[in-house]
């Protein structure tokens, strides 16, 4: 799961983690309002919007940028204007762009230099690690092609967790310099500490940033942005992190599932995969390529489904136009056969059956299941393996 920048922030301050004061809004008299009580002529406004790249993005009515400083609550009130219930297309959303719903008013600050810190989960070595980088503020993936010596990875040990003195030596790689080199370790520490405590799959602060001097020739460290990924099988202890789920930014079919408690994944091809396990689905999309087809998504009813859930699951299978047939591959270990055939028969009655259907069940009262999908005289062709399975679907895509 991913949340918006304003929220991200909002964890940061549960933290310690020093972020620039702001707060999010969803109308330009809310802009406005928000400005004002910042009380400061430094403001800068922010499109919330579950992608990156937002500064150098363009809004599909021509306003370029999705992050504008200004000077005025009354300014920072016509920029959320032009950007509240527009579309903004930065090289994450894809071509399509993303309607932006809230935008965050905040205080601007200073840059003197901007850096590139992130803690993710290193699947390789089983344990997260700190990936870095001088050069912060632009695309890493650039920075990673082009300059690798530049990106700076450090492991963290799974069990002793992160060290003072790895902080330190980041802060120094990093070029803190200084009082800055306290309070980028202070921030790395108290990031790290937020990661663990949340169940986060990743955490990114690019730009973490050094102010310009201040009248007494302070500088400060300030995480700019914020970018959190959260491990979805650690959800059900961290309420409140389940609350700031926007169901406006995510896949509208996942979101229909997810409410039925399936794992759907949408993918590019046109063959629909309705599946029980993980294991199984990988299979079963492996095989729908090597006979050369293409997945359209991949529905895991999981171990236990019961009828109703495998109605809906079919029910969000055929709503894909993209789908030009189905492949239903289930073995029956906890979960029936005849549960599943129900479960389609069902479906098909109420949603009909607009593109072929191929099913393959083995395993746990298959008899039962098979004499089901007979009876319901539904247009189902049934295969006895797995391989069968995966050209039958294949054929039936091409013969439209
Ligand atoms: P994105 O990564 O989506 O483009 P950022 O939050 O990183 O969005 O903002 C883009 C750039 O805008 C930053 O690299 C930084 O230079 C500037 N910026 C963002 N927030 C502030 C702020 N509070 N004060 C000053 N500059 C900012
Ligand atoms: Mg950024």
């Amino acid at each position: 799961m991913n949340i918006h920048e304003y929220q991200a922030k909002q964890l940061f301050q549960r933290f310690g983690i020093a972020t620039p004061k702001g707060a999010a809004a969803e109308t330009p008299d809310e802009a406005e309002k928000i400005a004002a009580e910042l009380k400061t002529s430094n403001l800068v406004v922010k499109a919330q919007i579950h992608a990156g790249g937002r500064g150098k993005g363009t809004f599909t009515n021509g306003f370029k940028g999705g992050v504008h400083l200004c000077k005025t609550p009354r300014e920072a009130r016509d920029l959320a204007e032009k950007m509240v219930g527009q579309t903004l297309v930065t090289h994450q959303t894809g071509p399509a762009g993303k309607v932006v719903r809230k935008v965050l008013v905040a205080e601007s600050v200073d840059i003197a230099r901007e850096v590139y810190f992130a803690i993710l989960m290193d699947r390789a070595a089983c344990a997260p690690v700190v990936v870095a980088s001088t050069e912060g503020g632009v695309e890493i993936e650039k920075v990673a092609e082009e300059h690798p010596e530049r990106i700076i990875r450090e492991p963290v040990h799974p069990l002793l967790g992160f060290q003072p003195f790895q902080a330190l030596k980041l802060a120094r790689r990093l070029e803190f310099e200084g009082d800055q080199l306290k309070a980028a370790s202070k921030l790395f520490f108290s990031l790290y500490k937020l990661f663990v405590s949340l169940d986060c799959s990743l955490v990114e602060i690019n730009p973490l940033v050094v102010t310009t001097k201040d009248a007494a020739g302070k500088q400060e460290v300030f995480a700019l942005d914020a970018k959190f990924n959260f491990d979805d099988n650690a959800l059900y202890r961290h309420k409140e992190i389940v609350e700031m789920r926007d169901v406006y930014e995510e896949d509208p079919r996942e979101v229909e599932a997810s409410k039925f408690n399936l794992n759907y994944i949408g993918l590019d091809g046109n063959i629909a995969c309705l599946v029980n396990g993980a294991g199984l689905a990988m299979a079963t999309m492996d095989i729908i390529k090597y006979a050369g087809g293409e997945p359209a998504n991949f529905l895991d009813v999981g171990g236990g489904a019961s009828e109703e859930q495998v109605t809906e699951a079919f029910k969000i299978l055929v709503s894909d136009r993209n789908v030009k047939a189905i492949l239903v591959n289930i073995f029956g270990g906890i979960m029936r056969c005849d549960v599943i055939a129900q479960g389609i028969i069902n479906a098909v009655k109420t949603v009909s059956l607009p593109v072929p259907l191929v099913v393959r069940l083995e395993g746990t009262n298959v008899e039962l299941g098979k004499k089901l999908l007979r009876e319901s005289k539904l247009p189902i062709q049934a295969a006895s393996d797995l391989a069968e399975a995966a050209k039958m679907v294949v054929g039936a895509t091409n013969a439209k």
